[in-house]
């Protein structure tokens, strides 16, 4: 039977009907997501679809989603939302690795809905933005800062502590065994 979308329990797979399969399964994913917020912003809708594949002992889950979400612009202050994309290329394993890979649940249905919730709380924007020219709330006094000044821009690189600068002029000779 066909997942049908719109249902969360479409996010479950039934793991022994996976492994006779032959090849992936595609999985609709159409999630209207409920209380799955940051400080900053808030999940609405998790759309696309996934694969899932048996590989030997594992289970492979990958795709890519669309994330949107709501939140206040951290200029304006005013409710704005935008999407993000979610890459999802996830292993479940028994024995599986904290940090790398999920635990596979033999004989039961597996629920892809924690692996997702914890993708889409990294995925949530820490500082939404109604749009690239929002101006603030009072631009005649506040005028809005180039991105390069504003806190929590981390593209520019910190100095070097001088500390570190002289491990940068030593050489390593390997010595070599005969
Ligand atoms: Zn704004």
């Amino acid at each position: 039977m066909a997942p049908t979308p719109n249902q969360e329990d479409s996010l479950c797979y039934d793991l022994p009907k996976l492994f006779t399969r032959d090849g992936a399964v595609a999985l609709p994913v159409a999630w209207n997501l409920k209380n799955l917020s940051t400080s900053y912003s808030e999940a609405q809708h998790l759309g696309g679809e996934l694969r899932a594949e048996a590989s030997g002992e594992k289970i492979v889950v990958s795709g890519e989603l669309c994330l949107t979400w709501s939140g206040p612009c951290r200029r304006c202050l005013e409710t704005t939302n935008g999407d993000n994309d979610l890459i999802i290329s996830e292993i479940y394993e028994r024995d599986s690795t904290e940090g790398e890979t999920f635990e596979l649940p033999m004989d039961q249905l597996l629920d892809l809905r924690p692996m997702l919730q914890e993708q889409i709380l990294l995925a949530l924007p820490l500082t939404p933005l109604c749009s690239d020219d929002c101006q603030g709330p009072i631009p005649e006094e506040y005028p809005a800062r180039p991105e390069s000044q504003q806190e929590g821009n981390y593209n520019i690189d910190p100095p070097i502590d001088p500390r570190w600068e002289a491990l940068g002029s030593l050489t390593f000779e390997e010595e070599e065994e005969n």
